[in-house]
């Protein structure tokens, strides 16, 4: 990445002066403000300016000599912790390196001004008082549950005894329970490194002992720790958290949000014997606000968070760990269209602090750069405790067919059984949610599309209704065709989680099978709790979608069936085969971490693909040296550089025709190739058309320079018409 330098940052203003100021929506430039007599104002000061017929909040940007004569005046400053440098630094280089508006990305670092009303404590409730008069076995329940009089928060102990808060109130009521206020919880007690280490392998020790050298050095550098699923990664980056937190410094673990389950939380309590502090969209208003104040002021000392984490106003960040870090769920495609792991190494370079990347799968660009020397590259090629990876292999779909209407092969089905015998569990991987991806009529051949996205409307029996995945569209699956009105003539194509259970249901009627899948029902919490269910072995087959793929830990699951292992290999995308090897490898890594060895069978029409071939062959070297030349070849990322330019507006002839003018004004150079205008990817998203065009340059190019160039001297969108720039675009 290039370089970039940045403001000074000990001036002052003196009396009078002028302040520019950038304030959080989605405006490129800061704007100059005069400083009224009486207040000095510093760059991150916090203040209130007059924009247009309002007032709004704003952060001085840089400090300016000049006389404000006919400039607005700030109206005032706001009593809250200033933006420090990092942050401002970070926002520059944010918005430089994506072209969003400035603005916008400090609305991503900007902590909203804390609530001064004061909190009102949550209440609880304590078994104290005689039995009710009538008993009930609901009652009964909740009295037991809260056996030995401790203060229990009023939806735990409903949750615990399977009770609704109505058979609380009644026992209340009765006089049995009494209310009391909870404690408030710590928002970020300090972890203790001595808590429980565990006993490294020799392997994890040389590992740890590199990554707990460079927090030592308090200096600016990149691991890469490449280790295989259950090979102890975070039980060996805990080790460099728990050196950061023996300095007294902090340390932030990003993860994608999906990662964030009780099973880490519980981890990491066992070996620092509190929670991490954690940050994700689920947490919100008052402990958002705790939590910021806690990191800022330095108490925070862990936070485990998504993307977002990153902006948060760390005072003295001695470390981050981006896990999982390959994941895609790390690039943020609305608004500013940053990619946390990028960005993560950018900030870890702004506070002169050391960055591990983990994962058993690593990005082809985090490799390269590994390769090259630029990071160094930690290896933990073996599982802890001798535990051997899992066996894999191939059900050539043409010869092994299953039923019309059936996806499971006769091998699998075997497989499964003989696990069922065992009492061992199985999971069987299918990344498609709902029941059937597609529906048409069987005699006029209609198709359910959404009417604002170019995409097929997914059925999803559970919820009795069709859905747009990309939208969120739902409407009913009607009686008869909309179209020839022939009733029942609607079927399902192709199958979906919901379709697979359907079908395990017949095939494994005594079997105790559950989905899990991003839409469970009952939402995050109620998933949190199948999770555990499932690692505690109370499920014997799992039918899952990328969800259960990855970071979590089921012991007693010795079979992963993948039903499709073509899906994903068929897209034109050039990351089509690196995300379909990660995801794989990922799944295929949930089998046999326990005390039993573990196997996994892939379905495939095409087991010659060099992809699940290099699978196959528990080779990844090989398979990164195969895709590192086909990219290399074709000077895509990261051998050169690549952006997106998505025109999108109401109608398709206004995104058309600026796109048409956009590629007409784009300056030809060596290196530099613009393709384009075609259609984008998703046609249409959101009832908005969209129209894409893709800049492909030399590694040597400054992209964004020739970016911002090119926009400035782009014909400006009028109308409906909007321009996102994608700055290394996931897909492409
Ligand atoms: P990965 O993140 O590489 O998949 P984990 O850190 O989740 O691996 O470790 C896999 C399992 O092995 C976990 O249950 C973990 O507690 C256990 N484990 C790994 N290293 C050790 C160790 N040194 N001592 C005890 N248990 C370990
Ligand atoms: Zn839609």
């Amino acid at each position: 990445m290039a370089q970039f330098d940045l403001i000074d940052d000990t001036e002052e203003t003196g009396q009078g002066g002028t302040v520019d100021v950038l304030i959080p929506l989605g405006l490129d430039q800061a704007y100059s403000y005069a400083v009224p007599a009486g207040l000095v104002l510093k760059p991150g000061d916090v203040v209130q300016v007059p924009l247009g017929p309002r007032e709004t909040v704003g952060v001085v940007w840089d400090v300016g000599s000049g006389r404000g004569g006919n400039l607005k005046k700030v109206s005032g400053k706001y009593d809250m912790p200033p933006l420090d440098p990092a942050l401002r630094k970070l926002v520059d280089w944010v918005a430089w390196y994506t072209l969003a508006p400035k603005g916008s990305v400090l609305a991503l670092a900007l902590r909203r001004q804390p609530d001064d009303t004061p909190e009102r404590p949550k209440l609880g409730v304590r078994l104290a008082g005689p039995p009710p008069g009538r008993m009930t076995p609901a009652r009964a329940r909740a009295i037991a549950a809260a056996e030995g009089g401790l203060l229990i928060a009023k939806s735990a102990l409903a949750e615990a005894a399977s009770v609704s808060a109505a058979v609380i109130d009644s026992l209340v009521d009765a006089g049995t329970f009494v209310v009391e206020p909870l404690p408030r919880e710590a928002i970020a007690a300090r972890p203790d490194p001595d808590h429980a280490v565990p006993e490294l392998s020799e392997g994890q020790g040389e590992v740890a002992q590199a990554l707990v050298a460079s927090v030592q050095a308090k200096a600016f550098s990149v691991s890469l720790l490449e280790g295989v699923t259950g090979s102890g990664k975070t039980e060996v980056y805990f080790e460099a958290v728990a050196e950061a937190i023996r300095q007294g410094r902090q340390s932030l673990i990003l993860m994608p949000e999906i990662a964030l389950t009780a099973q880490f939380i519980d981890r990491f309590e066992a070996r620092f014997g509190v929670k991490p502090g954690l940050w994700h969209s689920a947490v919100s208003g008052r402990r958002r606000e705790r939590l910021q104040a806690a990191i800022a002021s330095g108490e925070a000392k862990v936070v485990a968070g998504a993307r977002s984490a990153l902006f948060l106003p760390y005072s003295d960040l001695g470390l981050i760990v981006v896990d999982e870090e390959h994941e895609s769920a790390y690039k943020q495609e609305d608004g500013v269209s940053y990619h946390a792991r990028d960005m993560a190494v950018v900030r870890g370079r702004i506070e002169n602090a050391p960055i591990v990347l983990a994962s058993a799968t690593p990005s082809l660009e985090t490799r390269v750069n590994a390769e090259r020397g630029r990071y160094a590259h930690l290896k933990l090629p073996e599982r802890f405790g001798g535990r051997e990876l899992p066996e894999l292999g191939l059900v050539d779909l043409r010869r092994d067919k299953p039923e019309r209407g059936r996806w499971l092969s006769g091998a699998l089905i075997k497989a499964v059984e003989a696990n069922l015998e065992a009492k061992e569990q199985s999971l069987l991987f299918l990344n498609r949610r709902g029941y059937a991806p597609l529906t048409l009529c069987r005699d006029c051949g209609h198709r359910f599309q959404c009417p604002n996205c170019t995409a097929w409307l997914v059925d999803h029996r559970f919820r009795r209704a069709l859905v747009c995945h990309h939208c969120g569209h739902v409407e009913r699956r009607p009686y008869e065709c909309p179209a020839c009105h022939q009733p029942e003539s609607l079927i399902a194509c192709g199958p979906g989680v919901e379709r697979l259970a359907e079908e395990v249901a017949t095939l494994f009627p005594q079997a105790r099978s559950i989905v899990l899948s991003s839409d469970f029902p009952g939402g995050t919490e109620r998933l949190k709790q199948e999770l555990m269910a499932v690692a505690e072995g109370e499920f014997d087959i799992v039918i899952g979608t990328q969800l259960v793929a990855k970071g979590h830990n089921f012991p007693g699951m010795t079979l992963v069936g993948v039903i499709d292992a073509d899906l994903g290999l068929t897209s034109g995308d050039p990351r089509a085969a690196e995300r379909t090897f990660q995801a794989l490898r990922q799944v295929t890594g949930r089998a046999g971490r326990g005390e039993k060895p573990g196997r996994a069978l892939l379905q495939t029409h095409d087991p010659e693909h060099p992809v699940l071939k290099a699978l196959i062959s528990g080779d990844p070297e090989r398979f990164y040296a195969a895709e590192e030349a086909s990219r290399e070849a074709a000077g895509l990322p990261p051998f050169g550089r690549l952006a997106a330019l998505i025109v999108s507006a109401n109608s398709q002839a206004e995104a058309e025709s600026h796109a048409r003018a956009l590629a007409r004004s784009a300056e030809a150079g060596d290196g530099i190739m613009v393709l384009g205008p075609a259609e984008a990817p998703l046609a249409v998203l959101r009832g908005r058309h969209r129209m894409r065009l893709i800049v492909k340059t030399a590694r040597e190019i400054n992209l964004q320079d020739y970016l911002r160039g090119w926009l400035k001297r782009a014909p400006r969108p009028k109308g409906s018409v909007r321009v996102a720039v994608d700055v290394d675009p996931q897909s492409f």
